[in-house]
Protein backbone atom coordinates (compact mmCIF):
# COMPACT_ATOMS: atom_id res chain seq x y z
CA UNK A 1 0.00 0.00 0.00
CA UNK A 2 0.85 3.29 -0.61
CA UNK A 3 0.24 4.90 2.91
CA UNK A 4 3.43 3.19 4.15
CA UNK A 5 5.29 5.38 2.29
CA UNK A 6 3.91 8.24 3.25
CA UNK A 7 6.13 9.48 6.31
CA UNK A 8 9.39 7.79 4.86
CA UNK A 9 9.04 8.97 1.25
CA UNK A 10 6.80 12.14 1.43
CA UNK A 11 7.81 13.66 -1.62
CA UNK A 12 7.51 10.23 -4.26
CA UNK A 13 4.11 9.71 -2.13
CA UNK A 14 2.64 12.92 -2.89
CA UNK A 15 3.88 12.57 -6.58
CA UNK A 16 2.54 9.34 -6.92
CA UNK A 17 -1.14 10.43 -5.04
CA UNK A 18 -1.06 13.42 -7.69
CA UNK A 19 -0.15 11.43 -10.54
CA UNK A 20 -2.84 8.66 -9.69
CA UNK A 21 -5.92 11.31 -8.57
CA UNK A 22 -5.69 13.42 -11.88
CA UNK A 23 -5.22 10.36 -14.04
CA UNK A 24 -2.34 12.61 -15.64
CA UNK A 25 0.28 10.36 -16.63
CA UNK A 26 4.05 10.63 -17.80
CA UNK A 27 5.60 8.66 -20.12
CA UNK A 28 8.67 7.79 -18.68
CA UNK A 29 9.28 8.45 -15.24
CA UNK A 30 12.50 7.86 -13.41
CA UNK A 31 12.81 6.27 -9.58
CA UNK A 32 16.43 7.24 -8.06
CA UNK A 33 16.28 5.34 -5.19
CA UNK A 34 19.26 7.18 -3.36
CA UNK A 35 19.86 3.23 -1.73
CA UNK A 36 16.26 3.70 0.06
CA UNK A 37 15.89 -0.06 1.03
CA UNK A 38 12.34 -0.27 0.08
CA UNK A 39 12.96 1.00 -3.32
CA UNK A 40 11.85 -1.90 -5.69
CA UNK A 41 8.17 -2.33 -3.03
CA UNK A 42 7.52 1.19 -3.72
CA UNK A 43 7.98 0.85 -7.30
CA UNK A 44 6.29 -2.53 -7.64
CA UNK A 45 2.80 -0.74 -5.37
CA UNK A 46 3.12 2.54 -8.23
CA UNK A 47 3.30 -0.09 -10.95
CA UNK A 48 -0.03 -2.01 -9.16
CA UNK A 49 -1.70 1.29 -8.56
CA UNK A 50 -1.32 2.19 -12.53
CA UNK A 51 -2.56 -1.17 -13.13
CA UNK A 52 -5.54 -1.91 -10.97
CA UNK A 53 -9.09 -1.52 -12.14
CA UNK A 54 -10.28 -1.18 -8.85
CA UNK A 55 -8.53 1.82 -8.33
CA UNK A 56 -10.66 4.92 -9.67
CA UNK A 57 -13.52 2.77 -8.15
CA UNK A 58 -13.26 3.99 -4.97
CA UNK A 59 -10.55 1.07 -4.03
CA UNK A 60 -7.55 2.75 -4.30
CA UNK A 61 -5.91 0.14 -1.78
CA UNK A 62 -7.56 -2.91 -4.15
CA UNK A 63 -4.35 -5.41 -3.60
CA UNK A 64 -7.48 -8.06 -4.00
CA UNK A 65 -8.43 -8.39 -7.83
CA UNK A 66 -6.74 -10.81 -10.27
CA UNK A 67 -5.04 -8.12 -11.54
CA UNK A 68 -3.34 -7.32 -8.29
CA UNK A 69 -3.18 -10.93 -7.84
CA UNK A 70 -1.47 -11.62 -10.86
CA UNK A 71 1.12 -8.94 -10.42
CA UNK A 72 2.09 -10.46 -7.04
CA UNK A 73 2.49 -13.70 -8.49
CA UNK A 74 4.50 -11.98 -11.22
CA UNK A 75 2.67 -12.96 -13.82
CA UNK A 76 0.79 -10.02 -15.55
CA UNK A 77 1.40 -9.95 -19.15
CA UNK A 78 1.32 -6.53 -19.17
CA UNK A 79 4.29 -5.70 -16.77
CA UNK A 80 7.89 -6.69 -17.53
CA UNK A 81 10.66 -6.24 -15.41
CA UNK A 82 13.93 -6.19 -16.56
CA UNK A 83 17.29 -6.67 -14.90
CA UNK A 84 20.19 -6.50 -16.12
CA UNK A 85 21.67 -10.01 -17.83
CA UNK A 86 25.30 -10.06 -16.24
CA UNK A 87 26.77 -6.88 -16.03
CA UNK A 88 24.57 -4.98 -18.42
CA UNK A 89 21.01 -4.36 -19.55
CA UNK A 90 21.42 -5.80 -22.96
CA UNK A 91 19.77 -4.47 -26.67
CA UNK A 92 17.97 -8.03 -26.99
CA UNK A 93 15.90 -7.53 -23.38
CA UNK A 94 14.57 -4.54 -24.96
CA UNK A 95 14.20 -5.14 -28.47
CA UNK A 96 12.26 -8.80 -26.97
CA UNK A 97 10.01 -6.38 -24.89
CA UNK A 98 8.94 -4.31 -27.27
CA UNK A 99 8.20 -6.61 -29.59
CA UNK A 100 5.73 -8.21 -26.74
CA UNK A 101 4.27 -4.70 -26.26
CA UNK A 102 3.29 -4.38 -29.77
CA UNK A 103 1.06 -6.80 -29.33
CA UNK A 104 -2.61 -5.66 -28.59
CA UNK A 105 -2.98 -5.68 -24.80
CA UNK A 106 -4.98 -8.16 -23.34
CA UNK A 107 -6.14 -6.91 -19.96
CA UNK A 108 -6.95 -3.37 -18.95
CA UNK A 109 -5.68 -0.31 -21.12
CA UNK A 110 -2.11 0.06 -19.62
CA UNK A 111 1.07 -1.52 -19.96
CA UNK A 112 4.20 -0.72 -17.69
CA UNK A 113 7.81 -1.43 -18.24
CA UNK A 114 10.25 -1.62 -15.04
CA UNK A 115 13.90 -0.98 -15.75
CA UNK A 116 15.95 -2.14 -12.63
CA UNK A 117 19.63 -1.19 -12.87
CA UNK A 118 19.18 1.31 -15.50
CA UNK A 119 22.35 2.50 -14.67
CA UNK A 120 23.71 -0.45 -16.28
CA UNK A 121 22.40 0.01 -19.11
CA UNK A 122 24.81 0.15 -22.23
CA UNK A 123 25.54 2.15 -25.62
CA UNK A 124 23.36 -0.01 -27.45
CA UNK A 125 20.71 -0.43 -24.92
CA UNK A 126 20.57 2.84 -23.74
CA UNK A 127 19.66 4.09 -27.25
CA UNK A 128 17.22 1.27 -27.63
CA UNK A 129 15.30 3.07 -24.66
CA UNK A 130 15.79 6.19 -25.77
CA UNK A 131 14.14 5.92 -29.04
CA UNK A 132 10.98 4.16 -27.01
CA UNK A 133 11.16 7.69 -25.07
CA UNK A 134 11.52 9.90 -27.98
CA UNK A 135 8.25 8.13 -29.47
CA UNK A 136 6.09 7.22 -26.91
CA UNK A 137 3.06 5.32 -27.39
CA UNK A 138 -0.38 5.85 -25.63
CA UNK A 139 -1.04 3.73 -23.04
CA UNK A 140 2.64 2.32 -22.53
CA UNK A 141 4.13 3.94 -19.26
CA UNK A 142 8.27 3.05 -18.57
CA UNK A 143 9.21 3.36 -14.99
CA UNK A 144 13.15 3.32 -14.86
CA UNK A 145 14.98 2.58 -11.58
CA UNK A 146 18.90 3.70 -11.01
CA UNK A 147 20.97 3.97 -7.57
CA UNK A 148 23.07 5.84 -9.90
CA UNK A 149 21.49 8.68 -11.53
CA UNK A 150 24.74 9.91 -12.70
CA UNK A 151 25.37 7.17 -14.90
CA UNK A 152 22.26 7.77 -16.94
CA UNK A 153 22.14 9.39 -20.24
CA UNK A 154 21.48 12.82 -19.93
CA UNK A 155 18.96 12.95 -22.77
CA UNK A 156 17.34 9.67 -21.06
CA UNK A 157 16.60 11.54 -17.83
CA UNK A 158 15.57 14.74 -19.73
CA UNK A 159 12.93 12.33 -20.83
CA UNK A 160 11.77 11.36 -17.60
CA UNK A 161 9.45 12.61 -14.47
CA UNK A 162 12.05 11.87 -11.82
CA UNK A 163 10.97 10.43 -8.49
CA UNK A 164 14.02 11.05 -6.07
CA UNK A 165 13.04 8.76 -2.85
CA UNK A 166 14.86 9.68 0.23
CA UNK A 167 17.95 7.48 1.17
CA UNK A 168 18.37 8.87 4.92
CA UNK A 169 15.26 7.92 5.90
CA UNK A 170 14.59 6.84 9.16
CA UNK A 171 18.07 6.09 10.12
CA UNK A 172 20.26 8.94 9.88
CA UNK A 173 18.01 12.03 11.37
CA UNK A 174 19.44 13.30 14.06
CA UNK A 175 23.17 12.42 13.53
CA UNK A 176 26.08 13.78 13.10
CA UNK A 177 28.20 13.75 10.14
CA UNK A 178 30.59 11.39 11.44
CA UNK A 179 28.10 9.20 12.81
CA UNK A 180 26.20 9.50 9.32
CA UNK A 181 29.95 8.43 7.67
CA UNK A 182 30.05 5.43 10.30
CA UNK A 183 27.20 4.13 9.13
CA UNK A 184 27.24 4.74 5.75
CA UNK A 185 30.72 3.20 5.87
CA UNK A 186 29.42 -0.02 8.08
CA UNK A 187 27.34 -2.72 8.31
CA UNK A 188 27.49 -3.94 11.48
CA UNK A 189 26.82 -2.58 14.71
CA UNK A 190 30.57 -3.54 15.90
CA UNK A 191 32.11 -2.07 12.82
CA UNK A 192 29.97 1.20 13.70
CA UNK A 193 30.88 1.55 17.02
CA UNK A 194 34.92 0.85 16.12
CA UNK A 195 35.04 3.51 13.32
CA UNK A 196 33.31 6.47 15.71
CA UNK A 197 36.01 5.39 18.23
CA UNK A 198 38.78 5.43 15.84
CA UNK A 199 39.94 9.27 15.50
CA UNK A 200 41.77 8.35 12.61
CA UNK A 201 38.35 8.27 10.92
CA UNK A 202 37.73 11.93 11.82
CA UNK A 203 41.29 12.93 10.43
CA UNK A 204 40.60 11.27 7.27
CA UNK A 205 37.56 13.06 6.56
CA UNK A 206 39.21 16.38 7.81
CA UNK A 207 42.03 15.47 4.92
CA UNK A 208 39.53 14.95 2.79
CA UNK A 209 37.84 18.20 2.77
CA UNK A 210 41.19 19.79 3.28
CA UNK A 211 41.91 18.01 0.03
CA UNK A 212 38.94 19.71 -1.68
CA UNK A 213 39.15 23.10 -0.53
CA UNK A 214 42.52 23.09 -2.10
CA UNK A 215 41.45 21.52 -5.22
CA UNK A 216 38.88 23.94 -5.42
CA UNK A 217 40.52 27.49 -5.19
CA UNK A 218 43.67 25.65 -7.41
CA UNK A 219 42.08 23.13 -9.66
CA UNK A 220 44.80 21.28 -11.90
CA UNK A 221 47.82 23.23 -9.66
CA UNK A 222 46.62 20.50 -6.75
CA UNK A 223 47.96 17.92 -9.29
CA UNK A 224 51.48 19.48 -8.07
CA UNK A 225 50.66 18.74 -3.86
CA UNK A 226 49.58 15.19 -4.44
CA UNK A 227 51.71 13.47 -2.37
CA UNK A 228 51.61 15.94 0.84
CA UNK A 229 47.57 16.64 0.38
CA UNK A 230 46.29 13.04 -0.80
CA UNK A 231 48.84 9.88 -1.52
CA UNK A 232 50.53 10.22 2.23
CA UNK A 233 47.03 9.29 3.30
CA UNK A 234 45.23 7.37 1.02
CA UNK A 235 46.96 4.03 -0.68
CA UNK A 236 45.09 0.48 -0.26
CA UNK A 237 42.30 0.41 -3.13
CA UNK A 238 39.41 0.02 -0.47
CA UNK A 239 40.70 3.41 1.24
CA UNK A 240 40.54 4.96 -2.19
CA UNK A 241 37.26 3.85 -2.59
CA UNK A 242 36.26 4.85 0.83
CA UNK A 243 38.14 8.17 0.17
CA UNK A 244 36.22 8.80 -3.20
CA UNK A 245 32.56 8.19 -1.67
CA UNK A 246 32.89 10.77 1.15
CA UNK A 247 34.31 13.09 -2.25
CA UNK A 248 30.49 11.82 -3.77
CA UNK A 249 28.61 12.14 -0.71
CA UNK A 250 30.59 15.91 0.07
CA UNK A 251 29.72 16.99 -3.83
CA UNK A 252 26.13 15.64 -3.62
CA UNK A 253 25.77 17.62 -0.66
CA UNK A 254 26.67 20.75 -2.27
CA UNK A 255 24.25 19.95 -4.94
CA UNK A 256 22.26 20.07 -2.02
CA UNK A 257 22.52 23.26 -0.67
CA UNK A 258 22.56 24.89 -4.52
CA UNK A 259 19.31 23.64 -5.32
CA UNK A 260 17.58 24.29 -1.87
CA UNK A 261 17.55 20.77 -0.73
CA UNK A 262 18.31 19.60 2.74
CA UNK A 263 22.25 18.82 3.59
CA UNK A 264 22.08 14.81 4.26
CA UNK A 265 25.56 13.75 5.52
CA UNK A 266 27.66 17.18 5.86
CA UNK A 267 25.46 19.18 8.16
CA UNK A 268 28.29 19.27 10.36
CA UNK A 269 30.45 21.51 7.60
CA UNK A 270 27.88 23.70 6.43
CA UNK A 271 31.23 26.44 6.03
CA UNK A 272 32.83 24.26 3.88
CA UNK A 273 29.32 23.53 1.76
CA UNK A 274 28.69 26.98 1.11
CA UNK A 275 32.27 27.99 0.01
CA UNK A 276 32.29 25.26 -2.29
CA UNK A 277 28.89 26.25 -3.13
CA UNK A 278 30.10 29.43 -4.23
CA UNK A 279 32.52 28.27 -6.45
CA UNK A 280 30.42 26.00 -8.65
CA UNK A 281 27.50 25.93 -10.99
CA UNK A 282 25.08 22.91 -10.88
CA UNK A 283 26.84 21.54 -14.14
CA UNK A 284 29.90 21.75 -13.05
CA UNK A 285 28.45 19.62 -9.91
CA UNK A 286 26.68 16.98 -11.94
CA UNK A 287 30.21 16.45 -14.04
CA UNK A 288 31.96 15.86 -10.71
CA UNK A 289 29.93 13.52 -9.18
CA UNK A 290 29.89 11.57 -12.62
CA UNK A 291 33.93 11.69 -12.82
CA UNK A 292 33.84 10.33 -9.33
CA UNK A 293 31.27 7.55 -9.62
CA UNK A 294 32.46 6.59 -12.50
CA UNK A 295 36.26 6.11 -11.84
CA UNK A 296 35.18 4.88 -8.58
CA UNK A 297 33.50 1.68 -10.65
CA UNK A 298 36.21 0.99 -12.10
CA UNK A 299 38.75 0.84 -9.30
CA UNK A 300 38.03 -2.50 -9.59
CA UNK A 301 39.38 -3.04 -13.01
CA UNK A 302 43.28 -2.70 -12.68
CA UNK A 303 42.91 1.43 -12.35
CA UNK A 304 47.12 2.12 -11.76
CA UNK A 305 45.84 3.39 -8.73
CA UNK A 306 48.86 6.00 -8.73
CA UNK A 307 47.35 7.91 -11.56
CA UNK A 308 43.50 7.47 -10.93
CA UNK A 309 43.23 10.80 -8.80
CA UNK A 310 45.45 12.65 -10.96
CA UNK A 311 43.18 11.22 -13.97
CA UNK A 312 39.72 12.34 -11.71
CA UNK A 313 41.00 16.06 -11.03
CA UNK A 314 41.62 16.31 -14.71
CA UNK A 315 38.32 15.38 -16.00
CA UNK A 316 36.51 16.66 -13.14
CA UNK A 317 38.23 20.07 -14.86
CA UNK A 318 36.71 19.56 -17.97
CA UNK A 319 34.17 22.44 -17.41
CA UNK A 320 36.92 25.12 -16.67
CA UNK A 321 39.06 24.47 -19.84
ZN1 LIG B 1 -6.53 -4.48 -7.79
Amino acid sequence: MLEEFKDEQTIAYKIIKNTLSKQHFAHAYLIETNNYSESFKLVMTFAKMLLCPNYNNGQPNCNNCHQCQMIDDNNFPELKIINPDGNWIKKEQLTELQEEFNKKSIIGNKKIYIINKAEKLNNNSANTILKFLEEPQEGIIAILVTDNIYQLLETIISRCQIISLNGQAKFLKNKSSLEKIALLSTDNEIDYNNFIKDENNQEKINIILKFIKYYEKNHKKVLLYMNEYWFDYFQTKENISWAILIFIYFYKDVLNYKINCPIEIFNDYIDNIKEVANLNNIINLTNKIKVLNTNRNYLDNNANLNLLMDKIIIEMEVNYD
